[in-house]
């Protein structure tokens, strides 16, 4: 599950962006588009060769610190403890600068490895004069061309080539669980208030090579659960911490990495725009979801107020619908005993496995409820389906003509999946196939 995190860095205009958006390029086509949800086109899911990675174009993260001196001392920063391999990119075109100079001064007290590629060598006359940037002492400079797509091959495998050899560390009976959500939310004061409660064997991981470190704990039943260390809480203080994107950054590390995601809104201050990036992200990534109202302290409450803030909930998070509410206050400790069953909760509805017979069942019984659309004089049958993969659970449902199963009916088919069963917590794909 924890795949490896490859970091872009270098100065503006170098083409840092041209190249991340080449190496994610087929990615970004099968993106859902939903309305509401703003991408954040610094973080994503990328493959070479058969290896899956997670990549970070540092220079999406902007501040308001101004001078860019800040600027790539921050970048270089969150490549350094973000990421297992950290790409540092020149230009040919603007030969070799102070700047290039001062980044290649910080990243080369790195532990991680750096590779540097020259960029704009869009012809052999460039590709060839490279020379001067061995003198940044990071190698052999690999001359590429993100516009012409010379080159990244050569990048690619060595950035392949310089993966941890072990980067998934999770036992397989753990459960990984993340806490996210905006600045200020209060993830930090609940994982504390959590990790007190608890009395937790912390292990000190050796071996581990990132420097961001997850607490594994036993639940007095026995349960063996992996907070993900999202919130920076043990490097607190640098100026990019508090900042939207960085935060959003640190939000999809870690929601690649959890089975199950606790996303805190703020009781006091009730939803934002950022509130539903963060939750579109994870959705997206198909993980467990549990949504936690942190200072509940705070509001003023009569004896509707809880059913009053799950409505706006549900309304501003429509496709949240499976995601089951928690009211807490990280200050008094209210309701977050209730956390880790939840958490184990979810985590087992999304590996819950359903019986293609019993299914079948299912469908019979619901046909018999709607009749199946009629599109165009169509009708769309729906011969069987099966359950093809947990985490999340994912239905084949083989039909006449998928181009008839419209977004109405796959909602039906989930709606009557969670009368049937218990998927609390877990989004649901269906996805519909011709029979042959
Ligand atoms: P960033 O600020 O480092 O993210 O740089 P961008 O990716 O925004 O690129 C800056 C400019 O350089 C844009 O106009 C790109 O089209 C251009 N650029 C990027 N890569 C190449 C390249 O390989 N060759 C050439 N000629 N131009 C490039
Ligand atoms: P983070 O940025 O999401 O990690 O948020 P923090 O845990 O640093 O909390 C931000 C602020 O909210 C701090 O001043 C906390 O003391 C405060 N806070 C956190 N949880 C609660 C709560 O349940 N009730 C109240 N009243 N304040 C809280």
């Amino acid at each position: 599950m924890a795949l490896p995190t490859v970091a872009i860095v270098g100065q503006p205009n170098v083409g840092k962006s041209t190249l991340f958006n080449r190496i994610i390029n087929e990615r970004l086509a099968i993106v859902e588009d939903r309305p509401g949800v703003t991408r954040d086109r610094n973080y994503a899911k990328a493959s070479w060769l058969g290896h899956e990675f997670n990549i970070i174009d540092t220079g999406g993260i902007t501040w308001e610190g101004g001078r860019i001196e800040d600027e790539i001392r921050a970048q270089a920063d969150i490549a350094m403890e973000e990421a297992d391999v950290i790409v540092m990119i020149t230009s040919v075109a603007l030969h070799l600068t102070d700047l290039d100079e001062r980044i290649a001064r910080i990243l080369y007290r790195s532990s991680k490895p750096v590779l540097l590629a020259v960029n704009k060598a869009d012809n052999p006359e460039q590709r060839a004069d490279i020379y001067d940037f061995y003198s940044l002492g990071l190698g052999d400079p690999i001359p590429i061309s993100s516009t012409h797509g010379t080159g990244i091959g050569d990048l690619l495998d060595a950035i392949v080539e310089n993966f941890p050899p072990e980067a998934d560390t999770k036992d397989e009976d753990e459960i990984a669980f993340s806490v996210i959500g905006r600045p200020n939310v209060g993830k930090s004061s609940i994982i504390n208030a959590m990790l007190g409660q608890k009395r937790v064997i912390v292990a000190n991981e050796e071996g581990t090579t990132r420097d961001a470190v997850d607490t594994p704990f036993v639940a007095e039943d026995g349960t063996k659960f992996r907070m993900i260390d999202t919130a920076g809480i043990r490097r607190r203080g640098k100026v990019y911490e508090k900042t939207e994107k960085y935060s959003v950054l640190r939000a999809q590390a870690a929601i690649q990495r959890s089975d199950v995601v606790c996303l805190v809104l703020d009781a006091s201050t009730g939803i934002r725009e950022q509130d539903k990036h963060v939750a579109g992200f994870a959705h997206d990534a198909g993980r467990g979801m549990l949504i936690v109202v942190n200072k509940w302290d705070l509001p003023k409450k009569d004896s509707n107020s809880a059913k009053d803030f799950t409505r706006v909930i549900r309304e501003e998070f429509q496709y949240l619908d499976y995601a089951p509410i928690v009211f807490v206050s990280a200050k008094t400790g209210k309701n977050l005993e209730q956390l880790p069953d939840l958490i184990k909760e979810v985590a087992e509805n999304q590996s819950q496995r359903i019986q293609s017979s019993v299914l079948n069942d299912m469908l019979i019984e619901a046909s018999k409820l709607v009749p199946s659309p009629l599109i165009k004089g169509k009708r769309l049958r729906v011969y069987y389906m099966t359950q093809v993969a947990v985490q999340p659970p994912t239905f084949v449902v083989f039909v006449n003509d998928p181009e008839l199963m419209h977004f109405s009916y796959k909602r039906f088919l989930i709606n009557q999946l969670r009368d049937n069963f218990d998927f609390t917590g877990t989004p649901i794909k269906i996805l519909p196939r011709k029979r042959k």
